[in-house]
């Protein structure tokens, strides 16, 4: 046998050894197609990125379940989006649990994708991934630093203009409880900062109300945070403690009640933000990406946890141009041009 390849490149020493020596037939894998198996509609589909997590916010087991961060090698997660992108998908959604911190346990090591050298990072995947001329949709992207750098990358229209940042709270002393790095000054510093670069960036969140000593006084921080950073997407969740994490030793937990209520008022506060952004696009003509017909997603709308845009007719798959009659709390209304 002899082939000239390395360990940079698996799928070629498998193929130079697949040559000489048959695959044995693997009834788990062989039924599977090359793109995998999705288990969402044809035209998207999630890429993980890496599996577990470095940080241990007070509130989580994801950790103790999964480890510490493992990211895919670069040229794995590039082969598989090639794939699936070859097999029809119209948009990749990138996922893991801080897709930010992807590569920080290889110390960023370079890989190999079609012959040339990437460093396992999530610039240079967001780069790369931009080649593949399908949508990119980044999520679990904490507010760090070197995210700036790929905001360029959307307002260039390379990847879509969205990022979903889970802030969970904006109270100092309550972050500091949930253990998370984040405060809300530098969060809305760099804010401002993506939108001066990026006008167009829809920013989603999600965040907890009722975490275990969190006062009425904390609560109308987090509400004044929401009033400052005019996030395009919100979710919020009322907390509820989860077997085997830390925040269930802390004290003053935060009566049921008190909770729903602080989530009805949160969610009424946003959703009041919400309309508003929505509505300065009425009269504008927006990109979607059609679901079924009547219903598409523009580059501001994930599946399944964002609004949609609504129109009559188009056909699951395609890209097409709407023009924005009205808008409500959460969904887009116009014509298919
Ligand atoms: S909430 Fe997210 S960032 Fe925090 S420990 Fe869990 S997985 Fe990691």
């Amino acid at each position: 046998m002899l082939a000239i390849t390395g360990p940079h490149d698996t799928p070629a020493v498998m193929k130079a050894v697949h040559a000489h020596l048959p695959k044995p037939h693997d009834p788990h894998t062989d039924l599977i197609p090359p793109q995998g198996i999705k288990l969402t509609p044809g035209h998207y589909a999630y890429l993980k990125i890496a599996e577990g997590c470095n940080h241990r916010c007070s509130f989580c087991i994801i950790p103790s379940m999964r480890g510490d961060l493992v990211s895919r090698p670069i040229g794995e997660v590039m082969q598989e989006a090639e794939n699936l992108v070859k097999a029809g998908v119209k948009e990749l959604l990138v996922i893991s649990q801080d897709t930010s911190a992807y590569g920080v346990d290889v110390k960023y090591r370079t890989g190999f994708w079609r012959g040339r050298p990437v460093k396992t990072r999530m610039t240079q995947l967001c780069e790369n991934l931009a080649e593949l001329g399908a949508w990119v949709r980044l999520h679990y992207v904490y507010p760090y630093p070197h995210v700036d750098e790929v905001i360029p990358l959307m307002s260039g229209g390379r990847i879509l203009p969205y990022l979903d940042v889970p802030f969970q709270h904006a109270s100092p002393r309550i972050l500091k409880l949930m253990r998370r790095p984040a405060s809300a000054a530098k969060v809305l510093r760099r804010l401002q900062g993506w939108r001066q670069t990026c006008p167009d960036i829809t920013v989603r969140s999600t965040f907890i109300v009722g975490f275990p000593g969190e006062t009425e006084a904390e609560f109308c921080e987090l509400l004044s945070f929401l009033e400052e950073a005019q996030l395009d997407r919100v979710g919020c969740f009322a907390y509820s403690p989860v077997e085997g994490a830390a925040a269930n030793d802390l004290p003053g937990a935060v009566p049921e009640e008190v909770k729903n209520l602080r989530k009805e008022k949160f969610m009424l506060t946003q959703a009041r933000i919400s309309a508003q952004r929505l509505k300065r696009k009425v009269g504008k003509t927006v990109r979607v990406l059609v679901d079924e017909p009547g219903v598409g997603r523009s580059s501001a709308d994930a599946p399944e946890i964002d609004g949609v845009v609504r129109f009559s007719g188009g056909r699951a798959g395609e890209f097409r141009d709407v023009t924005i009659d009205r808008a409500d709390q959460h969904d887009l209304y116009g014509r298919l041009q």
